[in-house]
C-alpha cells in the first residue's frame, strides 16, 4: 500500500512544477489563468491578483464550467505546493494540456514580496442570501459580485416594471435606475405589484423604492421622478449597464431607442395587450433595434394603451419577470439573449413562440448609411431627427 509520500511523488512525477518566479513568468502569459485552490478562509485572506478560486474538494466538479479552454496555460497552486500538486494531476486527466503547479506555493509568493491583495469576497450574510445563487455555477460568487457591481434601469414603476424590479432587487442587483412621474392609484394594484393600498397617492418612485430597500437593502434605489424626455434622457441614462423598458407609448420607445443606440446600452424590450406579450433585447449595432423591428408606429386607433384595452394582471408579470432574467444573462455573459429574436407569449392558448428579427440594412437609426443620431421629442410620428 502506498504512503502519503509515495502517492505526492508520483503525483509529482507526472506533473510540471515551476518555481515562483516561473511562474509569475507563466502568468504573464497572453491567456493564462492563475488557479488557486486553497479553502475559502485561506483565499480571503490573500490571494494572487486575479486569481480564479476554486477550493480543492470542488475542482473536479466546477473546473469545466469556470475554465472551459482546456488549452490555455494554468498556474495552480495552494499554500506550499502538495494540493495545487494533486490538482494539476487531476487537471490534466481532465484534458487540460498545460498545466504548473506552483512549489512553495502562495507562502512563498508572499514571503518573496509579489504581487497579492485580499480579493474581493461576499460578506457572510450576503452568503447566507445569495446562497442559492452561488449554488449555480454559472452564477457563483464572481457572478454575484458582478451582479452587485451592475446599474440596470427602469423605464417605469408600472405593470412591467414591478415585477422586473423586484427580482432584480431580490437577484442582488446594486443599482436600480427607475423612472416614473405617476402617482399610486387603486386601479394600478391589479398588476403594479411595487405598491399596495398603503402608497395610494404616492409618488410611484418612492413607494417602489421603499419596497425596493425592505426586499434588500444591498440595493440603491436611484429615482427618477420625472418625464423621460429629449432634454434629460441621455444624462439619465448614461453609466446604466441595461434599461428595462417598460414604456406603454411609442414616442418614449423611440426615444429610448435612439439614445441608447448612442450610448450603447442594451434594452430589455417588453410590451402586452390583453391576453398577449412580447419580449426582445435590443443590443445596439449586434442586433436589430426597436426602429429595425417597427420603422414607424401604427396610428393610434390601433395602439390603444394598457389604460384603453385593459389587460389581465398577471401578464405583465410574467413579460416583466422575463425582462429582469434577460437582464440579469446580459449582467453575467450567459445563455443566448433575447438580441435578434422576439419572444411572443399567449396567455390564452399558453403558448410561448420565438420569431427572428433582423437587423435592418435601411434602419435609419442603426443601418450603416444611418445618419448621426440626434435626440429630439418624437411626435407621434417618431421619425428620426436629422441635422
Ligand atoms: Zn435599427
Amino acid at each position: 500500500m502506498a504512503t502519503f509520500r509515495d502517492l505526492l511523488s508520483q503525483t509529482k512525477a507526472r506533473i510540471r512544477e515551476v518555481d515562483t518566479a516561473e511562474a509569475e513568468t507563466a502568468i504573464a502569459a497572453p491567456g493564462a489563468v492563475v488557479l488557486d485552490v486553497r479553502e475559502p478562509d485561506e483565499y480571503e485572506q490573500g490571494a494572487l491578483p486575479n486569481a480564479v478560486h476554486i477550493p480543492r474538494g470542488h475542482l473536479e466538479s466546477q473546473v469545466e464550467n469556470r475554465l472551459p479552454e482546456r488549452d490555455a496555460p494554468v498556474v495552480i497552486y495552494c499554500a506550499g505546493g502538495t494540493r495545487s500538486a494533486f490538482a494539476a494531476d487531476t487537471l490534466q486527466q481532465l484534458g487540460y494540456t498545460d498545466v504548473v503547479s506552483v512549489v512553495g506555493g502562495f507562502n512563498k509568493w508572499k514571503n518573496e514580496g509579489r504581487a497579492w491583495a485580499a480579493p474581493r469576497t461576499l460578506s457572510p450574510d450576503q452568503r447566507n442570501r445569495y446562497s442559492r445563487h452561488l449554488l449555480v455555477t454559472e452564477v457563483g460568487e464572481e457572478g454575484q459580485l458582478k451582479l452587485l457591481d451592475s446599474k440596470v434601469l427602469l423605464l417605469g414603476a408600472g405593470g412591467l416594471g414591478s415585477p422586473a424590479a423586484l427580482y432584480l432587487a431580490a437577484a442582488g442587483v446594486g443599482t436600480i435606475g427607475i423612472i416614473d412621474m405617476d402617482v399610486v392609484d387603486e386601479s394600478n394594484l391589479q398588476r403594479q405589484i411595487l405598491h399596495n393600498l398603503d402608497r395610494i397617492g404616492e409618488r410611484k418612485v418612492d413607494s417602489a423604492k421603499k419596497t425596493l430597500t425592505l426586499l434588500n437593502p444591498d440595493v440603491d434605489v436611484v429615482t427618477y421622478d420625472v418625464r423621460l424626455g429629449a432634454d434629460n434622457i441621455l444624462d439619465i441614462i448614461d453609466g446604466y449597464d441595461v434599461i428595462i423598458d417598460g414604456a406603454d407609448n411609442f414616442p418614449s420607445r423611440y426615444l429610448l431607442n435612439d439614445a441608447s443606440l448612442l450610448k450603447h446600452i442594451p434594452v430589455v424590450h417588453g410590451s402586452i395587450f390583453r391576453f398577449e406579450g412580447q419580449c426582445t433585447v435590443f443590443h445596439p449595432y449586434v442586433g436589430p433595434c426597436y426602429r429595425c423591428m417597427i420603422p414607424e408606429p401604427p396610428p393610434a386607433e390601433l395602439a390603444p394603451s394598457c389604460a384603453e384595452a385593459g389587460v389581465l394582471g398577471v401578464l405583465p408579470g410574467i413579460i416583466g419577470s422575463i425582462q429582469a432574467m434577460e437582464a440579469i444573462k446580459i449582467l453575467l455573459g450567459i445563455g443566448d439573449t433575447l438580441a435578434g429574436r422576439l419572444l411572443a407569449y399567449d396567455a390564452l392558448e399558453e403558448s410561448f413562440r420565438t420569431f427572428k428579427v433582423n437587423r435592418d440594412p435601411d434602419c435609419p437609426a442603426c443601418g450603416p448609411n444611418a445618419g448621426e443620431i440626434v435626440i429630439a421629442e418624437y411626435d407621434e410620428y417618431c421619425m428620426p431627427h436629422r441635422h
